[in-house]
């Protein structure tokens, strides 16, 4: 087993960096039209708050899919494990994070699970408030307590072209609506679902929100149980089952530790009772997730043997 150190992760970065040619950049979000297909960043938090990072973490992202965890984390503390399942799945799909079919193949009371578009949106739709500026400020406020950064905020371009493109996801919606699947008024909960999608963060906000979790959602500054254990365990099962679209089981194998991606290229991971993980890569492979930031992970989990069935094994030894 390697030591972490800002140099091995230097070292990863520049073994994976050629991997971004095997992707390619998702155009069509504000700011990454012109970005270079080649940056790759990655930020680890220890469980002693100490910061490692190389390559490129001064770049800014849309958290996109990577927010559906947050989502399913507030609907969670909001209504409690059993009520949220009785409203989605939590089955892998095996399918595209959009695909409209299965709505209707497979239950029409329920989508599969919260890290695919429509069951994020199922989750989003129980986020409380009484309009969508509260919900959406309850979603920062949260945040920012987490990632301990008061400058997390809403891109309001990436914003205004989720909307304008969204009609897809508005689809979605409306035929939840049309089967009861959801209840609430889906223009709101779409509104609610785009912003969350749109919050800009950095590798580091990322690791801090891996660590809070690999904390058992306590805060590491002042101990503080901030969501309660049991909605982070739930989590980080559904990131490991599906975290990474139709990829999760291949990381499961691989990587052996909750992730989740989103299409900026973005990747959460949190190791249990060791690290959080940011990285952004932002030139994605056609599942949708990061082909450098993939790379990367798998071999930070190798180097540091992260991968969790393994470590249960080495402490029997
Ligand atoms: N904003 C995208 C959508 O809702 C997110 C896609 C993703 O990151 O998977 O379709």
């Amino acid at each position: 087993m390697k030591e972490l150190s800002n140099d091995l992760l230097e070292e990863l970065v520049t073994e994976c960096r050629p991997y971004s040619r095997e992707g390619q950049v998702v155009k069509d979000i504000p700011g990454q039209r012109t970005i270079d297909q080649n940056k790759l960043g990655v930020c680890i938090i220890n469980m002693d708050n100490e910061v490692f990072s190389a390559g490129d973490t001064d770049m800014k992202f849309s958290l996109q899919s990577a927010s559906k965890i947050i989502s399913l984390m507030m609907a969670l503390d909001d209504f409690g494990k059993e009520e949220v399942f009785q409203n989605v799945g939590m089955e892998p799909m095996g399918d595209f994070y959009n695909s409209i079919s299965h709505l209707e193949a497979h239950d029409v009371t329920k989508p599969f699970n919260p890290m695919v578009n429509a069951g994020a949106i199922a989750v989003a739709a129980m986020i409380k408030g009484k309009d969508v500026d509260e919900k959406f400020n309850r979603v920062l406020k949260t945040l920012r307590k987490i990632m301990n950064n008061n400058s997390i905020k809403l891109n309001d371009e990436v914003y205004e072209s989720e909307q304008l493109k969204g009609d897809r996801n508005r689809s979605l919606a409306f035929f939840m609506k049309s089967t009861g699947a959801i209840a609430h008024d889906i223009d709101e909960t779409l509104d609610l679902y785009f912003r969350i999608n749109s919050i800009d963060v950095h590798t580091t906000d990322l690791a801090k929100l891996g660590v809070f979790f690999a904390n058992g959602s306590r805060s590491l500054k002042t101990g503080e149980q901030i969501i309660p254990m049991d909605h982070i365990n739930t989590i980080e099962a559904i990131m490991m089952t599906s975290g990474m679209y139709n990829e999760a089981g291949k990381y499961a194998v691989d990587v052996g530790f909750p992730v989740k991606s989103g299409v900026s290229g973005c990747i959460i991971g949190s190791v249990p009772g060791r690290y959080g993980i940011g990285i952004i890569g932002p030139s994605i492979n056609e599942k949708g997730n990061s082909t450098a930031g993939g790379a990367l992970l798998h071999r930070i989990s190798r180097n540091l043997e992260l991968n969790v069935f393994s470590v249960i094994r080495k402490d029997k030894e």
